[in-house]
């Protein structure tokens, strides 16, 4: 068990600078943010340093400058919409570190937040230099890490900050989201209450293998929806038309179909169309009537009824993945339907994690997400979590 921020008593970090990662790494057109979700998970903890009376320096990196410092990355528009959401007033440190950025943060008077620039704008937080974290943990007494979604990489704004901030005889602790994130992922892993489901779906199975074979021998069912299923018909030996098929995986599918048995649960049907376009003709088909120029981009109306059925009665939900081409009306049936079978399984008690950046929006845009218990906020470092791999960001920590 790591310390969070939750252990750490107010009185001892009031007047403290405390420096804090967070993961403030949204979705950017044309320099305006187009999904402030993760800004927003960062809240809580930011507030509850406030409320301590703790000085804030803040990092965070944005989209992939790949050590350069680039103008269309800068997180100005970041620290003008967290200023709005916090109500109090963040100051934009250009300079992520050096003593131009310790000036500033010095001087800082209580209740503002210091927000260094995107920490990626220098090639040392991506090879985790052990300079640079010192010198960001030279500029607190505290470190909190909030940033899960960055938990599965080793930089120096994260693992290496921690260490060097142990370094010095002082904590290093998960924030409120980090600890959230930890405490429900880890919880459905556990002791799942059964019946326990797993559902992927999405493009690509490669990234998913880890994750499914993990959880195969542990759940009571495995659903498979999205463009993996496709893979998996052709596992089956069935003709996919034009899908989506990931031909290199082709064999793996052939494994789990038979390690899983009767756990692992196909599309009996799917809905195909010949264009990937809003508007397409799209048919309902038996997975075995599909060919030619057809490509599969949702699961049909019997698996829906099957997989809703199924998540409807179960105790442990796992879901990471849309079931078609959500994004296209005609085919987002599929994943709707079971956005609404996941919460309404957790309106009824069970236990509904939902990872995946893509799946996240899905069920925004089906309307689900307060119903469901936990929707992660980080979609590759929930996978490697799921997948049984320890994330070094959360390992950097200091223990209980
Ligand atoms: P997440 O971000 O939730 O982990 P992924 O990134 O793995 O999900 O996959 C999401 C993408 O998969 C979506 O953009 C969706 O359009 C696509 N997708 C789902 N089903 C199909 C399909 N049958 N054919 C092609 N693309 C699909
Ligand atoms: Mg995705």
């Amino acid at each position: 068990m790591k310390k969070t921020l939750s252990d750490i008593d107010a009185a001892a970090i009031r007047g403290r600078t405390v420096v804090v990662r967070a993961d403030l790494n949204v979705p950017l057109e044309a320099g305006r943010i187009t999904d402030d979700r993760r800004i927003r998970a960062s809240l809580p903890t930011l507030r509850a340093l406030i409320d301590a009376g703790a000085r804030i320096v803040l990092l965070s990196h944005l989209g992939r400058p790949k050590g350069q410092r680039n103008p269309d990355l800068s997180l100005a528009p970041v620290s003008r919409r967290l200023g709005q959401l916090l109500g109090c007033p963040v100051s934009l440190v250009p300079h992520v570190h050096g003593a131009k950025a310790v000036g500033p943060v010095e001087s800082l008077p209580a209740g503002v937040i210091a927000l260094l620039e995107n920490t990626r704008f220098l090639p040392g937080e991506t090879k985790n230099d052990p300079e640079l974290a010192a010198a960001w943990a030279a500029l607190g007494d505290l470190f909190v890490n909030d940033a899960f979604a960055t938990a599965h990489r080793a930089h120096a704004s994260t693992v290496g900050l921690a260490n060097a901030m142990v370094a010095r005889r002082r904590k290093a602790v998960a924030g409120l989201l980090m600890a959230r994130e930890l405490r429900f992922l880890e919880e459905v892993l556990r002791m799942p209450e059964r019946p326990f489901v797993l559902i992927i779906g999405g493009a690509k199975i490669s990234g998913k293998i880890g994750v499914i074979s993990e959880l195969l021998p542990r759940v009571d069912r495995l659903l498979i929806g999205g463009a993996m299923a496709s893979t998996f018909f052709r596992a089956l030996g069935l003709d996919t038309g034009a899908s989506l098929v990931q031909e290199d995986s082709i064999r793996v599918a052939r494994g789990l179909l038979e390690d899983g048995g009767e756990r692992l649960v196909l599309p009996v049907d799917c809905i195909v169309a010949q264009e990937v376009v809003e508007g397409a003709e799209a048919r309902a088909v038996s997975r075995t009537d599909v060919s030619g120029e057809d490509k599969i981009l949702d699961i049909g109306p019997e698996s829906r009824a099957r997989f809703t059925d199924m998540i409807e009665r179960s105790r442990s939900i796992v879901w990471n993945g849309p079931m078609g081409v959500f994004e296209i009306d005609a085919f987002a049936k599929g994943t709707v339907s079971i956005a609404h079978a996941v919460a309404n399984a957790c309106d009824a008690g069970a236990l509904g994690v939902l990872g995946g950046g893509d799946s996240a929006a899905a069920a925004e845009h089906a309307g689900v997400v307060d119903r469901l218990t936990h929707v992660s906020t980080g979609g590759g470092a929930s996978l490697e979590l799921l997948a049984g791999a320890s994330l070094p960001g959360v390992d950097s920590l200091t223990d209980c």
